[in-house]
């Protein structure tokens, strides 16, 4: 079997297009999204990072706004700048670039940012929410691949679903999701016992370790959906993900490549999240 590969690039582009478009019908009702991002420090894959997002609001006709802070910057200032954000009717969405400096208590941050503005999907209420069903802002990786099943036509109710990785940013907010669509969810780490008897169980596995080609083909069920959320560099300096992809294509049913796989959905889904928040806004008056 030869895997059929989700185009997460030309899926993305598709629910841009249709971000856009509610971009401009909720702009003639008064509102434009505006999403602020703060980059504390020089580091270089942040303000990549930081940049795709502006590119991607300008693109979608959407507002930016980017705060940048010196390394050095005090927990206090960024706390009121964030503060300052929340209290801001132009800013729907505020997200902290991550990592930021040690001498911030990244968690403190987290929870000053305020949940109706929490775009990223970080906040301990969000992910309350989450768990619990109800409205939310959900974590946009995660989102992402939620988006990527739909638009292929995967179903997940009662499928086994296993996931590799249980960070709090993709592992184990995409398992919750899975599990809010009824699949029977099992979630593997670095402590896990006999992991090629676990992900041998997957219709749909998740591999989200950061080791390139850490998921080979014996890892693999025959026809399984296999997601790579891994961005990684190998010997080469090459872009890699987490799955072995040649020698796992020909296991897979379907595969998601690296890049343009998971990684275009993403920033998509933040700017969904930074449209839903204007929208919110909109219906509180
Ligand atoms: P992370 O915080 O480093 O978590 C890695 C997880 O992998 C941990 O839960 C760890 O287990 C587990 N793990 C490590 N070694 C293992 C092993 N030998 N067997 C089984 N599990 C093992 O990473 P992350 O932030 O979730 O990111 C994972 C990957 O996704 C990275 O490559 C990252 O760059 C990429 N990523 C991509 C996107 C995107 O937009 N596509 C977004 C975010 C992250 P323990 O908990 O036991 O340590």
């Amino acid at each position: 079997m030869t895997a059929t590969i989700i185009n997460g690039k030309e899926i993305a582009a598709k629910k841009r297009m249709e971000i856009a478009e509610e971009v401009s019908r909720i702009k003639k009702l008064g509102v434009t999204p505006g999403l602020a991002v703060i980059l504390v420090g020089n580091n270089h894959a942040s303000r990549t990072y930081v940049t795709n997002k502006e590119k991607a609001c300008q693109e979608l006709g959407m507002n930016s706004v980017l705060i940048e802070m010196p390394e050095g910057v005090s927990e206090e200032e960024l706390l009121s700048k964030i503060e300052d954000l929340n209290l801001d009717d132009n800013i729907h969405g505020i997200l902290v670039q991550l990592p930021i400096p040690k001498h911030i208590d990244e968690k403190k941050v987290i929870e000053s940012i305020s949940p109706n503005k929490d775009v990223d999907g970080f906040h301990p209420i969000n992910i309350g929410r989450m768990m619990t069903g109800q409205n939310a802002f959900l974590p946009c990786t995660p989102y992402g691949i939620m988006v990527l099943l739909e638009e292929t036509g995967i179903s997940i109710a009662g499928k086994n679903v296993v996931v590799v990785g249980r960070s709090n940013i993709v592992g184990k907010p995409v398992g919750q999701l899975f599990l809010n669509q009824h699949a029977t969810v099992t979630y593997c780490h670095s402590k896990t016992k006999d992991l090629k008897f676990h992900t041998n169980q997957a219709d749909i596995l998740i591999a989200a370790v950061g080791i390139p080609n850490f998921i080979k083909a014996e890892h693999v069920k025959d026809g399984a959906v296999v997601i790579d959320v891994g961005i990684n560099r190998n010997e080469a300096g090459k872009l890699c993900g987490d799955v072995a992809f040649d020698e796992v294509c020909e296991k897979a049913g379907y595969i998601t490549p690296v890049p343009k796989g998971v990684g275009p959905m993403t920033i998509t889904m933040l700017m969904y999240n930074t449209l839903k928040s204007a929208a919110e806004s909109l219906e509180h008056y």
